[in-house]
């Protein structure tokens, strides 16, 4: 099982450094209550977004002091990482973060390889790995972010994981950006077919630096392709989560291949 918690869910992403402790304490115990082996992804909310934002990270290498904003943008997301890692611990979970920028190669914003090695070791042990999207150095742009959508993809096929669980801050992925339109109509379902909805779904706004909920989507069709199903579900209503990866479907947007 692959999880995400999106970082519009862990974080307050209207102020800058702000973990909701509380919000991320229920979701560690409600992740605990699965028992297979699962490796998590966490997003950057208002952590890493606002400084890869400010420093350019994502535009790549165009001058010498965005490497300080690679070395921040990272620190950033280690940070949270740590709140995710003392939730799980508190919740009996043996998570054990695993850094994206230095097991990775990337270039021109995309996975090249990735040392899965000693995740797959981890797991064996009982280990829950906790990866996050990361600043990363980048073989064509020189500098670039890695996207936690975009692990959770890779290490999705890789692993050959049977399903793929997003947790995000809305009901799932609506016919337009829910924060910004009066009441849009939710998408239960998304195929390959759908792939002209997929234009219509606006980013998560303000800092986000990794393309919001229509490259998530995007991400999540290319997994569908290889049969894999993902759902997007709202982590921050209480057990929607739980439900989500104990097998219950059907709770927010599924995105599968027909
Ligand atoms: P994450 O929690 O993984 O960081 P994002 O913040 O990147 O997630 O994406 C979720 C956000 O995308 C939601 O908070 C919502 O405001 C925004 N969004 C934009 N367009 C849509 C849409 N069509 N349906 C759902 N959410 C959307």
């Amino acid at each position: 099982m692959i999880v995400k918690l999106g970082g519009s869910v862990i974080t307050d992403k209207s102020k800058k450094f702000t973990v909701k402790c509380s919000v991320l304490r229920r979701l560690a115990r409600e992740l605990a209550s699965y028992t297979g082996p699962s490796v998590v992804i966490h997003g950057g909310g208002s952590f890493g977004h606002p400084v890869a934002a400010k420093y350019g990270i994502a535009d790549g290498y165009k001058s010498k002091g965005q490497l300080m904003g690679l070395s921040l943008t990272h620190q950033a997301m280690e940070r949270l990482n740590s709140y995710v890692i003392q939730a799980f611990q508190g919740a009996g979970i043996p998570a054990i973060p695993m850094q994206p920028s230095a097991c990775t190669v990337v270039s021109g914003g995309r996975i090249k390889s990735m040392e899965i090695t000693p995740i797959k070791g981890m797991l064996d042990l009982g280990i829950t790995p906790v990866l996050y999207g990361d600043a990363v150095p980048d073989e064509k742009k020189g500098i670039s972010i890695l996207s936690g959508d975009q692990i959770v993809v890779y290490l999705a096929k890789k692993l050959d994981s049977p399903r793929v669980v997003l947790g995000v801050d809305v009901d799932g992925v609506f016919a337009a950006n829910p924060k910004k339109e009066e009441e849009p109509m939710l998408v239960k379902k998304i195929t390959l077919a759908d792939r002209k909805l997929v234009d219509l779904l606006g980013t998560a706004g303000s800092d986000d630096v990794t393309g919001g909920m229509k490259k998530k989507v995007e991400e999540l069709l290319e997994l569908a392709k290889q049969g894999v199903e993902a759902e997007i579900v709202n982590a921050t209503k209480p057990n929607f989560l739980k439900k989500a990866v104990n097998g219950e479907s059907g709770l927010g947007t599924i995105i599968c291949r027909r």
